[in-house]
């Protein structure tokens, strides 16, 4: 397991093959392409713009020596009724397409996917929500087939008073069963756990060998911070533990933007080489 990190860290000022060739240079040698943050930005893209635009990513990858082993795909918003940037589900999903070819071209094994409600509204059936999510996944299944690019689906939390399906770990498990394809599996965010008060040992070992990718982050149990351990009440030990416990192979990999992005760009290498210790040190618990 190596210490990763999205390259959310750096916001778009700073170009990828940049964000990427920092990364390197202060310790990390396993990454994560965050494609969300980009998402606007290749729906203006021709796919040979795209293309060019993912080679110069892996260039840089290349030519310093890491490796993309999860990246963040695009997000639909908070459910399949209310589309990101008004998209159509015609569009999402021409997007998704997109996103695995560009993950193919970066060497990236998992793309990270939110499986959500679909109308948003209370009182949805989880059985008709499982049956949707089912269905819009399945459909990438010979894609994932053609390029060998896996989806892990992320556990996300409730909305208020309204339940947010598959952000228990049982819900996950029971959507990946039901894809039953060795090409869908699960990437477990410590903080979405924290902050649906899941203990990381339940949703680590009920996810089991589902578990895929993940996205490290802590928080205050309350909202959804997105910031380094041991700056929230997550308790680190019992991370560790647990992804041992389940012989997972993938990275530990920050989702922790919130602590490094808002810094001045002067002080960020410093930022992600302490971040990089102390991944090292929580992996030595
Ligand atoms: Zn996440």
């Amino acid at each position: 397991m190596n210490v990763s990190t999205s390259l959310n860290v750096f916001d778009a000022s700073v170009s990828r093959p940049e964000a990427v060739r920092r990364c390197a240079a202060t310790g990390f040698a396993s990454l994560d392409m965050n494609y969300w943050d980009f998402q606007k930005d290749v729906l203006r893209m021709s796919p040979q713009e795209e293309e060019a635009w993912a080679r110069d990513i892996r260039a840089s990858a290349d030519a310093h020596g890491v490796r993309f082993t999860q990246m963040h795909g695009p997000v639909h918003g908070p459910c399949f009724a209310k589309l990101a940037l008004d998209l159509g589900l015609d569009d999402y999903t021409k997007l998704v397409e997109r996103s695995l070819r560009t993950a193919a071209i970066l060497g990236v094994p998992w793309v990270v996917f939110h499986p959500t409600n679909v109308t948003g509204e209370e009182g949805e059936a989880y059985r008709d929500v499982l049956e949707f999510n089912v269905g819009f996944y399945r459909k990438f299944i010979p894609l994932l087939e053609a390029t060998g690019v896996g989806i892990a689906l992320e556990n996300l939390t409730d909305r208020r008073h309204i339940r947010s399906y598959f952000s228990l770990p049982e819900e996950l498990a029971e959507l990946i069963d039901t894809l039953n394809h060795p090409l869908a599996g699960a990437c477990w965010d410590t903080g979405h756990g924290h902050r649906q008060s899941v203990s990381q040992t339940a949703g680590i070992r009920t996810l089991g060998t589902r578990l895929k990718a993940t996205h490290i982050q802590d928080n205050d149990g309350v909202s959804d911070q997105h910031i380094l351990p041991y700056q929230g009440t997550i308790n680190w030990t019992e991370v560790v533990q647990a992804l041992r416990s389940v012989g997972y192979e993938g990275d530990f990999t920050y989702e922790t933007h919130n602590s490094i992005r808002n810094l001045p760009d002067g002080i960020r290498d410093s930022g992600l080489r302490y971040a990089h210790d102390l991944g090292n040190y929580i992996l030595s618990l």
